[in-house]
């Protein structure tokens, strides 16, 4: 069956698009078209920002309870509809369904979360002084464009729309081009629980329409998800319009895997926690930093613990492995895996196509050893199943090698003894740090630094991003 949306989203309907072209939806497993979406021009962006700044007074002066209770709404309609959009998030994007699963399964509670931030972050407090007093007061910021990637498409919009919409800000969404047919789904979620016209807008494209968007001079805050350039050219255009901006980008994590590490138990936790979604995860672990004394032993446990995970069609519950998301993907993919050869590094697993696959873009699970930190492999955001293992000779070593990077969005220690390892965690230049786990908790602060991105998100100073401080001075 194929989708094709000729129009936005906005005023609380469907509307048609004024630009005429059209973007097509591949299923990256079959090569096949199987829907499209506009890509929407400046006047389709300047329709939906006008939407948003309509409902904006209307909405910001709502009680924050009433606020809540429609993101919990919201989040009733998405536990309803999970396995609907997982499904079609597997379609387009072709990450493997169980992965598609479990991120769907949290965008509900997201969206609880945020429904008790609404209720719980105060919107005003008062400063006695020697001359008086002040009111402290939380304002929304006002229009929100919330523009996203495909690689986790209804969490990663969640992060922003909620918080924003709990905040008392009107947002407009714009999903990436490969994963918009499940923004429609959304759409249709809020216009079913009752989120009021404008509140919440979607308008679908590229490049350019994500582009018109954070340029729009209505557009008082641009929270965005995705690629380090973007990100830098967003930045940019945030400077000079003074907008507020959050910034969640690439990465090059390191794994730091300590001499007391049982390989038999992490080994496989690792392989998963490095090239989770096919390796298409921000914050995945792929430098994978080894004590030399066990070098050869590591990678001859991940070398297994990779094999053993499957690789094939995306629906299949059991794949691990799907197709990279657009045939661009496998493209830059394969480039580093010729690169790495280049560069000398070994490769101990994989290190092209897989065989039997001459449809749909995959590209095998791949693991090089003898990288050093100074190779391109080492250094830039792959975005595809490749593990690079590093050998190191001190903790000292280890943790110089971790920080010596562009980027700054995760990072692991791995080891029996929890403190210790919690020592070296604290020693890692990153947003976050895993010991012994690679899941975060949506109730703390998430994001990067360096290259990584500027801003949090989740956490409960969520809606800080969202408000405005304003404070009332009075003499006494
Ligand atoms: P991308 O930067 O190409 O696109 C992301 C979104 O931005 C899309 O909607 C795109 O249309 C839009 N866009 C692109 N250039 C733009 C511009 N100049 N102005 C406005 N909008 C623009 O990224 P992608 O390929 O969709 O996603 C992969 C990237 O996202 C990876 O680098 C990954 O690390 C990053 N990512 C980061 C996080 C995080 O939380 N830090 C999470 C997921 C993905």
């Amino acid at each position: 069956m194929t989708t094709r949306y000729d129009s936005h989203f906005l005023d609380g309907r469907l509307c048609p698009a004024h630009a005429s072209e059209s973007l097509d939806v591949i299923d990256p497993a079959t090569e096949e078209t199987f829907g499209s979406v506009v890509d929407g021009d400046a006047a389709d962006v300047d329709a939906a920002v006008r939407s948003a700044t309509s409902a904006g007074a209307a909405w910001a002066a709502t009680d924050p309870a009433e606020r809540a209770e429609l993101l919990r709404a919201l989040a009733d309609g998405f536990d309803k509809r999970a396995e609907e959009i997982s499904q079609l998030v597997t379609r387009q994007n072709g990450s493997p369904i169980s992965i598609a699963r479990a991120m769907q399964s949290q965008v509900p509670l997201n969206y609880r979360y945020f429904a008790g931030l609404a209720e719980t972050t105060p919107r005003e407090s008062m400063i006695t002084t020697a001359t008086g007093d002040a009111i402290v007061r939380r304002e929304p910021v006002g229009v929100v464009a919330a523009i996203t990637p495909w690689n986790g498409p209804q969490p990663l919009i969640a992060w922003k729309i909620g918080p924003a919409l709990a905040a008392g800000c009107t947002a407009v969404v714009k999903p990436s081009p490969e994963t918009s047919l499940d923004a429609f789904l959304l759409a249709e979620i809020a216009t079913e629980v009752g989120i009021p016209a404008g509140v919440l807008n979607i308008v679908t494209g590229g490049r350019g329409t994500g582009a018109a968007l954070v340029e729009h001079p209505l557009v008082r805050k641009v929270a965005f998800t995705g690629s380090t350039a973007a990100g830098k050219a967003i930045a940019t255009a945030c400077a000079l319009s003074l907008k507020r901006v959050t910034l969640e980008l690439g990465g090059k994590s390191a794994a730091i895997l300590l001499d007391d590490a049982d390989l038999t138990a992490f080994a496989p936790f690792v392989a998963s926690a490095c090239t989770p979604n096919t390796g298409q995860t921000c914050r995945a672990l792929t430098r994978v930093l080894a004590p030399r004394a066990r070098y050869e032993e590591t990678i001859e446990a991940i070398v297994a613990a990779v094999r053993a995970l499957p690789l094939g069609d995306p629906t299949d519950p059991t794949t691990f492995y799907g197709p990279l998301v657009t045939a661009q993907q496998r493209d830059r993919v394969e480039s580093y895996l010729a690169l790495g050869k280049q560069e000398g590094a070994r490769v101990v697993l994989g290190g092209g196509r897989p065989a039997g696959f001459e449809r749909g873009y995959y590209v095998e699970p791949t693991v090089f050893a003898d990288v050093t930190n100074d190779m391109r492999i080492a250094r830039e955001e792959i975005f595809g199943p490749v593990i690079s293992v590093l050998p190191y000779d001190t903790v000292d070593d280890a943790v110089s090698v971790a920080n010596d990077s562009d980027y700054g969005l995760g990072g692991g220690v791995f080891s029996p003894d929890r403190e210790r390892a919690t020592d070296i965690a604290r020693r890692i230049e990153t947003g976050t740090v895993g010991v012994n786990t690679a899941s975060f908790p949506m109730e703390a602060p998430f994001g990067g630094i360096k290259n990584s991105g500027i801003g949090r998100e989740l956490g409960s100073g969520s809606l800080d991003a969202y408000t405005e401080l304003k404070t009332i001075f009075r003499a006494g």
